[in-house]
């Protein structure tokens, strides 16, 4: 079985830190599609994201940092439960119109043979050799500071 991981800053680290869970951004703004109407993007927001890569190469991710200025890769998550998750090219393939995939492929950057998605929450855990951080209260405050940006 795979192993796989979510690489985040700290501030969202703090946040998942509250449920032990990656949870796609959609759930957490749920209008976050409405402030980009009629527009054929594809659910990239509707799915959580992780990687095969056990060390982050930023540019492989697409964590470049160019739009947020966190650096998220800071903090590493194991996925408990890889087998619910699927390589994000199966999974888009199968989910998206054609027109879709091209749109996807044109916004992200890197090496999509590198990523894993899910459209349901999946459970994490630090890595075993590390003390959880204790999550702060404005974890969730934080997290969605991001999409204001
Ligand atoms: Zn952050």
């Amino acid at each position: 079985m795979v192993r796989l991981y979510h690489f985040c800053c700290t501030h969202s680290y703090q946040a998942i830190a509250q449920t032990w869970q990656v949870v796609p951004v959609s759930m957490l703004v749920s209008n976050i599609m409405d402030r980009i109407p009629d527009h054929p993007l594809p659910p990239l927001f509707d799915l959580a994201w992780f990687t095969d890569m056990e060390v982050p190469d930023r540019q492989a991710l697409g964590l470049t940092s160019r739009l947020i200025r966190c650096d998220r890769t800071e903090r590493r998550l194991v996925v408990l439960t890889p087998w619910k998750c699927q390589p994000w090219r199966a999974w888009s393939m199968e989910n998206l119109e054609r027109r879709q995939q091209h749109i996807a492929r044109e916004l992200l950057s890197g090496d999509p043979t590198r990523w894993w998605v899910s459209p349901i929450p999946v459970p994490v855990a630090p890595p075993s050799d590390e003390r959880p951080l204790r999550p702060s209260r404005s974890g969730l405050a934080h997290h969605s500071e991001h999409l204001r940006r």
